[in-house]
């Protein structure tokens, strides 16, 4: 599947053109000194923080870190489902809040996202329909996103029958539909064997490159984390890395206080 997307308006970039301002306006997120706590006072919990990276068209990077260190926090923020309470974030790449232009990231969510009274192709395109694309477009699109994830058998299921893994595959498949510029995955092999979850990789990854989308994997499995170029990692709500391989071409943080 090849979905025609306009190239980002790097014209758009404010400020004086340099390496600088030319930098800022490709990144897709960009995180200065990021925090979210969730609730308040002696119930509050410091789920990110002090987090600065930047997101990149070329990023392609696996977010590992134990149960608890903030990866699907960061990830929510990053998709504009939650709110910084320190810092600024930004998304200078897709010219405003994500929320305002559905379908240009796409989002694996951790747990069951299915809508239940939909079967799994309607769950694939209401997103797209959401977006406003015509019904007949929308249906094309899911259906390719289907068959790039292997599971164009599942089209007519409802999520009460699908097993953890399939409905796993169809939220993938819906992340994947509109041909975002950014596609954030939270744990999305979970649920997998080791062989569905390569195919999950190897689709996220392919589909990354067709459409020249940024890949933030989020997950706990340092087997799936091997596969991806960069490798960021997460403790207590700090983002450590970038620990990157020898192989990475990465683009480490430029704002907060961090190497
Ligand atoms: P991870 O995805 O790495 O497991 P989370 O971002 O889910 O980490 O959680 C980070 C911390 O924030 C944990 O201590 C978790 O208990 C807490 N947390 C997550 N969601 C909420 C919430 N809605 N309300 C209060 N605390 C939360
Ligand atoms: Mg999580």
């Amino acid at each position: 599947m090849n979905t025609p997307r306009p190239a980002p308006d790097r014209s758009a970039a404010p400020g004086p053109v340099g390496e600088a301002a030319v930098g800022e306006a490709a990144a897709l997120v960009s995180c200065a000194g990021v925090a979210h706590t969730y609730g308040s006072g002696r119930t509050a919990v410091v789920a990110v923080h002090d987090v600065s990276c930047r997101v990149l068209p070329t990023t392609r990077v696996a977010i590992t870190g134990p149960s608890g260190s903030g990866k699907s926090t960061l990830l929510h923020l990053m998709a504009g489902l939650e709110t910084v309470t320190a810092g600024v974030l930004s998304w200078p790449g897709l010219n405003g809040h994500p929320l305002a232009h559905p379908g240009r990231v796409g989002i694996v969510f951790q747990g069951p996202s299915m809508l239940p009274a939909l079967d799994a192709l309607e769950n694939v395109e209401f997103p797209l329909l959401l977006a406003g694309i015509p019904d007949h477009r929308a249906r094309e699109l899911a259906r390719g996103a289907m068959h790039r994830l292997g599971i164009t058998d599942l089209a007519g299921q409802l999520p009460q029958e699908l097993s953890a893994g399939q409905a796993q595959r169809v939220a993938v498949a819906r992340a994947l539909a509109g041909g975002p510029v950014l596609i954030l995955a939270d744990e999305p092999t979970g649920q997998l064997d080791h062989h569905a979850a390569a195919h999950v990789v190897d689709a996220l990854l392919q589909a990354a490159d067709e459409f020249g989308a940024a890949l933030l994997i989020f997950t706990h499995d340092p087997v799936i984390a091997a596969r991806l170029p960069q490798r960021w990692t997460m403790a207590d709500g700090r983002l450590l890395g970038p620990a990157l391989n020898p192989m990475a071409t990465a683009e480490p943080a430029r704002t907060g206080g961090r190497p």
